[in-house]
């Protein structure tokens, strides 16, 4: 299935719900977290509905990792962190809520920053 009209991500891709475009290409969609751990916190995913990293194909994980070094600087860029953590969680007991895959990109700003 590419779209999964249930699926809140899918839902923010076919601007349904609103969203906070990081970077968009053909098959990547990047977006500030509705909830924010660290500023600037952003979720990267394919514009195709897989719940985790076990259904992604290698073309959809090659369009998508060849995005997060752009993603990644464009977040540098922005907010000036001094690290970034790159977090993805796969199945409910790996603390998984929305099941659309998703990278989450923290950047970081030293202790005390909300996270880790
Ligand atoms: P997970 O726990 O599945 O790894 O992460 C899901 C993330 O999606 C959470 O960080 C949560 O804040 C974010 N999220 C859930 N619903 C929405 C939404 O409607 N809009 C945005 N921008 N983020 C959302
Ligand atoms: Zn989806």
């Amino acid at each position: 299935m590419s779209h999964d009209p249930n699926c809140i991500f899918c839902k923010i891709i076919a601007g349904e719900i609103p969203s906070a475009t990081v970077y968009e290409d053909d098959h990547v969609y990047a977006f500030l977290d509705i909830s924010q751990v660290t500023k600037g916190h952003t979720l990267v995913i394919p514009k195709v509905h897989k719940r985790n990293v076990f259904e992604l194909s290698e073309e959809i994980a090659s369009s998508l990792f060849a995005a997060v070094p752009k993603i990644s600087r464009a977040i540098n860029d922005a907010f000036q962190p001094i690290g970034m953590n790159i977090v993805n969680n796969n199945g409910e007991a790996a603390g998984q809520t929305v099941f659309h895959y998703h990278l989450h990109l923290l950047p970081r700003y030293g202790e005390g920053d909300g996270y880790g």
